[in-house]
């Protein structure tokens, strides 16, 4: 029996009508003669609202600077989101006459490093996973958290249950691993802000890995960093047009390399860091307080880099490591457009192109080979998405 491995986002199971119709799905799936394992997300926004709940707990009455909750609470709290969805999705799929049983990411066998709040799954094994589907069973399993070698919760990083999916998929040997959400595939940009971008049916994992780790929230980087490892292929489906039977279209992300220029991609809630300071010493302060970096310069000036906020929720503590290293400045409320496809920034005609279709000039303009990169203030980030959209992807397809 092949085993297909499908991962419903918070989109898909925002209410309990939507999560009947996956647990519709997964059984009609298990009837078909499939082995089903199954990885959910915490339904609709819940992660924001736990997060939000950690932080106005930090801020009670009567609390001592800096109000940053540690984060490995936050593990314990955001990981419950998971557990409900899991709960949940069992219990309808029982009622439905199906056989399936929960696990957490611990059950699973998902074993990751201790970085909490921002943990990279280290090693896959999925024994008590394996025993339940032998004995027939669905096996549901919350995304997005793992256990580290110490036995602690760990989460994965905002859009981690993508990650779970794949890392399951391939840990299990199964060929597919479908992933579900409000949107049915990958497009040209991001059709919230380019209405007129193109499905792309087929997809390589290095553009998909580059836009994702540009900000492109469709799929998680991590999860096609596991599949271009393993050869999963991922398909991107609308969990809606699957319902009842039905099918719809998908994006296949597979290995094989395609040249060009694909995709644009907006990021939004990054900050812009900038040092004449030490350097070093700042790099070294980055990594003691786990916050990432990317697109890092050095140059006679000192250090350039941007910071995404959503996986560092505790820039206080780096700023009070980074003070000490000498002058430097923290913009936020900045944004970045992105042209994504293998080889674009080696092109100076690409780049050059790129920078006039800009209305402004932007604060930092960066390039690597499978990408082109300018920073904005975050309202501008729109209007770029579309301008370069229509300068690059939309006249080319
Ligand atoms: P889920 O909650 O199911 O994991 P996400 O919200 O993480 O779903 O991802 C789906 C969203 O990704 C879509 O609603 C869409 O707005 C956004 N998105 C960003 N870039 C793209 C793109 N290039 N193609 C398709 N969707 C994109
Ligand atoms: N629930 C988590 C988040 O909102 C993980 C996920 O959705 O993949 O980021
Ligand atoms: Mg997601």
């Amino acid at each position: 029996m092949t085993i297909v491995v499908q991962k419903f986002g918070g989109s898909s199971l925002a209410d309990l009508e939507r999560l009947g119709r996956v647990a519709e799905l997964v059984v009609r799936t298990r009837r078909a003669g499939h082995d089903v394992v199954v990885v959910v997300s915490a339904m609709g926004k819940t992660t924001d609202g736990l997060l939000a709940l950690g932080r106005d707990a930090a801020r009670l009455p009567g609390s001592e600077a800096p109000p940053e909750p540690p984060r490995r609470e936050l593990d314990m709290l955001v990981s419950t989101g998971e557990r409900v969805s899991m709960a949940l999705l069992s219990i309808a799929i029982r009622a439905r006459g199906g056989d399936a049983v929960s696990l957490t990411g611990s059950q699973s066998g998902i074993i990751t490093n201790d970085r909490h709040f921002d943990a990279k799954i280290i090693e896959v094994r999925p024994f008590r996973v394996e025993d339940e589907l032998a004995r027939g069973r669905i096996v549901i399993v919350a995304g997005y958290q793992g256990m580290s070698y110490r036995r602690e919760i760990t989460t994965l990083g905002r859009g981690g249950s993508d990650t779970t999916a794949v890392a399951l998929a391939a840990a299990l040997g199964a060929e597919r691993c479908e992933i579900y959400s409000d949107v049915d595939g990958v497009y040209t940009a991001d059709p919230r802000s380019v209405p007129d971008a193109a499905h792309l049916p087929e997809l390589d994992c290095d553009t998909m890995q580059e836009m994702a780790e540009a900000g492109a929230k469709v799929l998680n980087a991590r999860a096609v960093e596991w599949a271009k490892k393993s050869g999963v292929v991922i398909a991107a489906r609308r969990s809606a047009d699957f319902a009842d039977g039905a099918s719809g279209l998908e994006t296949r992300v597979l290995a094989a390399a395609q040249a060009g220029a694909r995709a644009v991609v907006g990021d939004r809630k990054l900050a812009l860091l900038r040092s004449s300071g030490d350097t070093t010493a700042l790099l070294a302060a980055a990594a003691d307080a786990n916050v990432p970096l990317r697109d890092v310069t050095l140059d006679g000036a000192g250090l350039t880099a941007s910071i995404s906020l959503l996986n560092a929720p505790d820039l206080r503590h780096f700023c009070e490591l980074a003070r000490r290293t000498g002058p430097f400045s923290l913009e936020a409320g900045m944004g970045q457009v992105s042209l994504v496809g293998v080889g674009v920034g080696n092109e100076p005609a690409t780049i050059a192109a790129a920078r006039r279709a800009l209305p402004e000039a932007p604060s930092w303009f960066t390039s690597s080979p499978l990408r082109v990169s300018a920073f904005l203030p975050e309202g501008a980030v729109p209007d770029a998405e579309r301008a370069w959209h229509a300068a690059f992807v939309g006249t080319t397809r």
